[in-house]
Parts: C-alpha cells; structure tokens; sequence
C-alpha cells in the first residue's frame, strides 16, 4: 500500500506554502493588534459556530485548514497582546519573544533531558543563574521551568511538604500521608486561589489552615501571624491579585527564619517589583524564604505558557518532583524533568531566554516601571471623574476603582465590556463591586490610558442614564 498520508505531509514540509500562509498572517495580526477592538464583536462570537462539525473522517487540504483558523479564529481572540487589556493580570508578550517561540516551535524541543534537547537544558541552566541574579535569592537557588505560577506554587508547597515531613522522620515518597506528622499551613485571608488549589491538591487539607488577618491592601498584619515553628509551611504574596500589595517580607521572613519556618512566596507577578530599583523596596526581604513562584507570562511580558518555581533546598525540590526509569538518560548536565512535575514539556526557555538577553536588566527595569507609572496615571485621571474613587494604594501596576453604587459599577463594567475600547474585570474589595485594572503590557501608552479613562467616563454615562431611566 502506497504511505499517501506521508507523502502528504512531506509535500506540506516542501512547498512551505501553510509557513508561508501562517507568517503572513500572523503579520497582518500584528499589525492590527494594537489599534483594534480588545474583545471580539458580536459577529466574530457568533461566527465561532463554524467550528461545529462532526469530527471529519478524510484527510483535508492543509491551507484550507489554516485558513479557516485565521478567518475565523483570529477575529475571535481577545487583543491581550496589545496596551488596553486590563483583564486579571495578563501581560502582553515581549515581540523578540514571540520571534524566538516561532523559531522555537519549529525546533520542537523537550528540554526533560540534557540528551533531549541540549540547547533547551543549556538555556535552562543560564536562566537559572540569571534569575537567581536579578531576584537576588541564595546562590544554591534551583529553578523549574513550568506552565504558570498554579504550577509553580504547586511544586514550592510540594517540597516543603517533603522536607517538613523528612525532617520528621517520615517519608512522603515511600509512606504517603496517611497517619503522617500534622504540617501546619498559615496563610493570609487573600492568599490567591492557586495556592488553595495546591494545598487541596497536595492533599494538605484547607481545613488545616490558619488564617492570617490582612489590613485593608490586603497584606498580611505581621502581628496577627500565629506562632510560627519547623512544622509550618507560611505562604506570602508578593502583588495581591487585586490590589497589587506586598506582604512585609523583611519582617516576616526574618521572624519564620528564626522559628525555621518554610516560607512560600506567591510572587506571580509581583516578584519583578525586585528587578526595579525603584520599586525593589516592595521585596525587600524575600531572599529569607525558601521558595518563590512566578510567572514569566505575567510583568516580564513572555508568551504563554511560563511560569518559575525557585527553590533554595534543590534536594525537597528534586525529591519532591522526581521520577526515575531504566530508560532515562541522566547526564552531569541539567535535566529538567527533576525541577518540574512533567517529563516532556515544551521548551518555553527559549522565549524567557530570549526576553532576558533582549530587555538586560535596564530594559526590565524601564519597562515594569512604566507599568507602574501608567497604573498611577490611570489612578490620577480616573479620579478626575466625578462618581469614580480609587480604593488601593499604587504600590505595583493594580488599579481598583468603585463607582457611587454596586448597581453603578456593575454597569459601568458591562458598558466598558460591551464599548470593547478596553477590557477589564471586576471583583469584590471590602465588600463592595469594584473594576480592576491590571496594567501589564509593555505595550500601553499613555495615549492607551487616556483612550480607556474616556471610555470609563462613557461607560458611567450610559450607566447613570439608564438608572435614571429605570427609577422612573
Ligand atoms: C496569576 C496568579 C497566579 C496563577 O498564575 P498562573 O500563571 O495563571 O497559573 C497565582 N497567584 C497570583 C498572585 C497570581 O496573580
């Protein structure tokens, strides 16, 4: 029988006709990526029901295929790539990044193992030191290079499991937890929900945790923290989802390193605030921990999916994560496979790698103080607005903004929603609705600020009008 479906994809490689397809498309998707809609019409939602079709029982023709992912999907992606995406805390990504991950995608590479992918094990090993570099943490300091910071908080918590029960004479790996010695967990009332995630995951219960009081940024009242001892895993937070606050590291951390306390910080996105002389006063402290989670995805503006798992005791790390075969290849190199969960992950190094050799420490620095300093211009001209207050102080790039009534900002966020001239969420913050705004992308201009502050004020507009209307 003749391989026709071989043949096929051969050609495919040959006349490079979807490569050629695929990279004019995605230029023309950068070129309008900064000036359109952040959300998708109507239309492009409603365009999405092309995808409903029986799984095909034939082999198509390529092109088609990707003509139809541009033609339809392209107009349906949210524009978090470009400046006036406020969602979460996304981040757009840095353009030699997405170069590289191009280049990157072509190569393929599992970096598990040295003998897998030694450019994806060296770049490891380099961003490794670097990291430990910029974020100041003890020079033993391991890195695992994972899918965001869920994953990342995930491992930390993992190995502090392991060495607080190892420390007790009890072997997580060979014995479980069942009739283990108690860990006990303090956290704070704001601790992000990944970390809940990992600790229900880890089978650690959230039962068990002791709740920490938080003051009204959300930062945990270091005199509110119970006594802390060797049995305790303590997570901080370095940039609180909603309020961008920082936890008081220098004094916490010295106090559970005194007690010998595992300390686990959640800096997803706050761990830069340490690559910005201006802004490193907020970290001060954090080398004191003993694991550090965070996102390249988030303030340093990698494509998806990056996420960093630190740890200065590199044996409850490994051990934690390890795994072994008669198959596997050890080398004296790198293998990645034992700082991550995963065995075969893609080599997202090659983009965070790329990022940090482009941008060098000034360039990170300049571009996550921008950040900052359009937050605090948002900040400052929202308020202009009568029926507008800001409700967090500006410490990193996190906005909370509430509007005269639930009612009010509920609307205000489904206008600004549905003008689509930016994109925000909304959250609850001392008990009242509130909009967030997350500026996260090296991308916003000032021009972006002013251009979504209008919209807001066009947004509170309609809103008043219509409650108006409805009271009569
Ligand atoms: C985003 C975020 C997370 C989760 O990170 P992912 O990369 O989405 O997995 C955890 N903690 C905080 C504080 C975050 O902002």
């Amino acid at each position: 029988m003749k391989n026709k479906i071989q043949d096929k994809m051969f050609l495919e490689i040959r006349n490079k006709e979807i490569f050629n397809q695929v990279q004019h498309y995605s230029f023309e998707y950068l070129e309008r990526v900064f000036d359109r809609n952040v959300y998708p019409t109507e239309e492009a939602l409603n365009d999405l029901s092309i995808f409903d079709e029986e799984f095909p029982f034939d082999s198509t023709n390529a092109k088609s295929v990707i003509e139809q992912l541009n033609k339809y999907g392209s107009p349906a992606t949210t524009a978090t790539l470009g400046g006036r995406y406020f969602g979460f805390v996304c981040g757009s990504a840095v353009p030699v990044g997405l170069a590289a991950k191009n280049l990157g995608t072509y190569w393929d590479q599992a970096p598990a193992m040295n003998v897998l992918s030694p450019i994806g094990s060296k770049l490891e090993s380099l961003v490794e030191k670097w990291l430990v570099d910029l974020f100041n943490l003890p020079q033993n300091t391991s890195a695992g290079f994972v899918s965001g910071t869920s994953t990342a908080n995930l491992c930390g918590l993992a190995a502090a499991r392991y060495r607080i029960l190892q420390s007790n004479h009890w072997d997580i790996n060979e014995k479980g937890l069942r009739n283990s010695p108690k860990i006990r967990i303090v956290t704070g009332k704001q601790a992000h929900s990944t970390v809940l995630k990992a600790i229900v995951v880890l089978g650690l219960g959230k039962e068990n945790i002791e709740w920490v009081d938080v003051d009204k940024q959300g930062r945990i009242i270091p005199e509110s923290i119970p006594e802390l001892d060797e049995n305790t895993i303590l997570i901080l937070q370095a940039g609180n989802v909603n309020s961008g606050a920082f936890d008081d590291f220098e004094i916490i951390c010295e106090k559970a390193k005194k007690a010998n306390t595992w300390v686990h910080i959640d800096g997803a996105f706050g761990l830069w605030a340490q690559a910005v002389s201006e802004l490193k006063y907020l970290t001060k402290g954090i080398e004191n921990a003993s694991s550090w989670a965070v996102d390249g995805h988030k303030t340093l503006n990698t494509p998806y999916d990056c996420g960093i798992i630190l740890c200065s005791d590199q044996e409850a790390m490994t051990s934690a994560l390890h795994m072994s075969g008669s198959y596997m290849v050890e080398s004296t190199e790198r293998d990645g496979m034992f700082y991550t969960p995963e065995m075969s992950r893609r080599a997202r190094i090659i983009e965070l790698w790329s990022i940090m050799k482009y941008l060098g420490k000034n360039g990170i620095d300049e571009m996550i103080l921008t950040m900052h300093q359009r937050a605090k211009q948002f900040a400052e001209e929202i308020v202009k607005i009568k029926g507008c207050y800001v409700e967090n102080d500006i410490v990193f790039n996190q906005v909370i903004v509430r509007c005269d009534s639930d009612k009010i900002t509920e609307q205000v966020l489904r206008n600004i929603q549905i003008l689509r001239e930016c994109w925000l969420g909304g959250s609850i913050w001392s008990g009242k609705k509130v909009l967030r705004v997350s500026i996260c992308s090296w991308a916003t201009t000032e021009n972006d600020i002013t251009k979504s502050v209008k919209s807001f004020k066009k947004a509170l507009e309609l809103a008043i009008t219509n409650t108006n209307t409805s009271n009569r």
